[in-house]
């Protein structure tokens, strides 16, 4: 067992112990058994909240109304939820409200996939009442029961499945993907923040194209802000020969945009409908204002010191997966070399100015300030402050002479 499983032992030792049963569920089982790494261990319990509240000293009521307790150990956290259902299911979301049982199979029933619903026993046993081993073996992705009804009652799942088709590199089962086909426009059900999870999970996954390749074929994209219709560009992907590694949302975005041909311009209208956050809106616009001036031959020291490292870095990094000779070298280069990195860098600032007494606070002083910003990234002058002073005097006086 993982390190994780082990030292999170004594947590099910001690529900178990009380008379309770305790199982490693989710992920972190799947992964196991895949030998992939895991981050967070879920605990699942037939012990009601209080039941658990009352076995440990340090507990945190973080999910208490859906059944989980955080149980805080040796600088550890776990997240011990109790059996429950999910009954009455409306408008093909997931209920709020949830059912607490005793019963390992009933709570097992419930989630999405039978290599998700799988459950470890502290002695290393494996609970599997839905073949999700075999599944795991096989590299399936089958829905637990009736795909056809589990999509129906949470079409999130939906989206979940071509998630982990890229996460796991799995195919999707036959009968689980026609339900999918069949079911896709419940997808405009679905809260967009949600959606979105999920699709940066699959664009971030370890065969992505496998997930965006049932994102189409089964016809999901088109429930999915701003992507009806564009079935073509995003096929592009298809046949972009270097493998997809994209490592964070910043990535998917510009990607994305860039498939869909969008501008840095355009892009806010697009993001705002997938509810992104202001930064991430940010590092996207900028990321495709560097790309565009790539695409023009036009970036200049100006655009660089604009774009800054970080989303410098992400722009050549999706440039690479369109065009694999390309070389990101010249511009980190270029990058590397600028004589100021921010506006803090410059040798003197607006207080400097002031006391030179040649301009006084307002319009004038910020105007000076970037003109000699522009003038040290252009080279026109050194970043030293007698240089600048002596610069903002002459542009000050050639002011003075033509008001
Ligand atoms: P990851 O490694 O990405 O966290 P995960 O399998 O742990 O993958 P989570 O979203 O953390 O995925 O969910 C934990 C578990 O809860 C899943 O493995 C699954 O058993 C169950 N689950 C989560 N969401 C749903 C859902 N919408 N419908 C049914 N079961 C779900
Ligand atoms: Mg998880």
């Amino acid at each position: 067992l993982p390190s994780e499983f082990k030292t999170a032992r004594p947590i099910l030792q001690t529900i178990e112990g009380a008379g309770f049963e305790a199982y490693f569920v989710g992920g972190s089982v799947r992964d196991t058994i895949l030998k992939d790494p895991i981050h967070d261990v879920d605990i699942a319990t037939s012990a009601y909240p209080s039941e658990v509240k009352a076995l440990f000293h340090k507990t945190v009521d973080t999910g208490i109304k859906h059944g989980t307790v955080m149980i805080l150990d040796h600088h550890h956290k776990y997240e011990v939820t109790t059996f429950r259902t999910e009954s009455g299911y409306q408008d093909f979301r997931r209920p709020d409200k949830v059912t607490f049982v005793r019963s390992l199979s009933e709570d097992l029933k419930r989630r999405d996939f039978t290599v998700n619903a799988l459950a470890l026993k502290e002695d290393g046993t494996v609970v599997d009442l839905f073949s999700g081993l075999n599944d795991l073996a096989q590299h399936v992705l089958r829905a637990v029961g009736s795909p056809e009804e589990r999509f129906h009652e949470d079409a999130l799942r939906m989206m979940r499945a071509v998630r982990f088709a890229s996460k796991l590199d799995f195919t999707i089962e036959k009968q689980t993907e026609a339900a999918i086909q069949h079911h896709a426009k419940l997808l405009q059900k679905i809260a967009v923040e949600r959606i979105r999870v999920e699709f940066e999970k699959m664009m971030m996954g370890q065969n992505p194209l496998k997930g965006v390749r049932y994102f189409l074929e089964t016809g999901l994209y088109a429930y999915c802000p701003r992507l009806n219709g564009q079935k073509k560009a995003l096929s592009r992907m298809l046949g972009l020969n270097a493998s997809l590694q994209l490592a964070n949302e910043t990535q998917v975005w510009l990607f994305v945009c860039r498939i869909l041909g969008l501008s840095a311009q355009a892009c806010p209208t697009f993001l705002k409908a997938w509810k992104t956050s202001n930064d991430l809106n940010q590092a996207v616009k900028a990321g495709l204002t560097f790309l565009e001036a790539l695409d023009n031959q036009t970036v200049n020291a100006h655009l660089l010191f604009q774009t800054g490292e970080r989303y410098l870095k992400e722009a050549l990094t999706v440039q690479k997966i369109f065009d694999v000779s390309f070389d990101p070298d010249q511009y980190l280069v270029a990058y590397k070399k600028l004589p100021i990195k921010s506006s803090k860098e410059l040798a003197i600032n607006g207080r400097d100015l002031i006391t030179t007494h040649l301009v006084t606070p307002g319009p004038d002083l910020g105007r000076v300030l970037t003109a000699l910003q522009e003038g040290v990234l252009n080279g026109t002058y050194q970043n030293q402050s007698s240089e600048l002073i002596s610069a903002a005097k002459t542009m000050l006086t050639n002011k003075e002479e033509s008001d």
